[in-house]
């Protein structure tokens, strides 16, 4: 382990632009559960089902009460961990200028990263589907489900749903940045979901060095990773960023 941490800090050291990819793995030890894996929401609902855009519109009440309920309360507790503090050290160090995420908790933002590309939005905040008005998740009114803006309509949270368009705005400006890096970290992330997914492949075509952290294997680890550690996202970001440091 440590001499993979060794070599992860001499390649981050020796590059000038790192760019970080990360999803749910990240947060975990945050206290937010991912959706595959062990311990993952997959092994008790179908999280595909109850996170697409066709059955909230059809049923936005089990869907709040399945999902977006457990969501929003595991989220306005969650802080970051070292992992997250980890990519805010390697910004503070000159070398990583942007977080590319999968995740909606706005804990790279928390932790002091200060481009964060959203890839999928952020659940800090809801919009009514009637009328457009927006309100911070942790001031809506959860006494009925689904909760309901003023004028009757319901509240979705502001993030993408399966079934739903990425913005372009945030395509485009991930692939820049995947395109433009020298060092790739990838971090948590099960690399199924498109088109995050491929941003990794787009680093390396551009000569990048790919650097994975994850629980375990992933599609990535044998043809796109250069260096593949394997073990908890903050306990291997602390390895990395103390020999970063000495
Ligand atoms: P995923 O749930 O598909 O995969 C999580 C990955 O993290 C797995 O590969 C797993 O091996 C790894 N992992 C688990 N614990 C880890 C740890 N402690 N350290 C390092 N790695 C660990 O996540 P995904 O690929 O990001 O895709 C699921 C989608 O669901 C995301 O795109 C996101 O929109 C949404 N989601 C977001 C959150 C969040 O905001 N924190 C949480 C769950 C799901
Ligand atoms: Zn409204």
């Amino acid at each position: 382990m440590i001499d993979q941490y060794i070599k992860a800090a001499e390649i981050i050291r020796s590059a000038k632009n790192v760019v970080a990819l990360t999803g749910a793995g990240i947060s975990v030890e945050s206290g937010i559960p991912p959706f595959r894996g062990k311990g993952g929401l997959w092994e008790k609902i179908d999280a595909e089902k109850y996170a697409h855009i066709d059955t909230f519109m059809k049923d936005p009440a089990t869907v709040w009460n399945v999902l977006l309920k457990d969501l929003k309360d595991v989220l306005d507790k969650a802080v970051p961990n070292d992992g997250h503090k980890g990519l805010a050290k390697l910004e503070a160090m000159g070398k990583l200028t942007t977080v590319i995420t999968q995740n909606l908790d706005g804990l790279h933002q928390a932790a002091g990263n200060s481009d964060v590309i959203e890839f999928h939005g952020n659940f800090a905040s809801q919009r009514c589907i009637e009328c457009g008005h927006q309100c911070p998740t942790k001031d809506v009114d959860m006494s009925q489900m689904p909760p309901r803006c003023k004028c009757g309509g319901i509240y979705r949270p502001e993030c993408i749903f399966y079934g739903e368009m990425i913005p372009e705005d945030n395509l485009e400006r991930s692939i820049a940045a995947a395109s433009g890096c020298d060092v790739m970290l990838v971090i948590g992330t099960s690399a199924i979901v498109h088109p995050a997914a491929m941003m990794p492949a787009v680093s390396k075509q551009n000569n990048a060095t790919v650097i994975e952290i994850n629980a375990e294997a992933t599609t990535l680890s044998n043809h796109i990773s250069d260096l593949s550690i394997y073990g908890s996202a903050g306990d291997i970001m602390n390895g990395i960023v103390r020999y970063m440091t000495q």
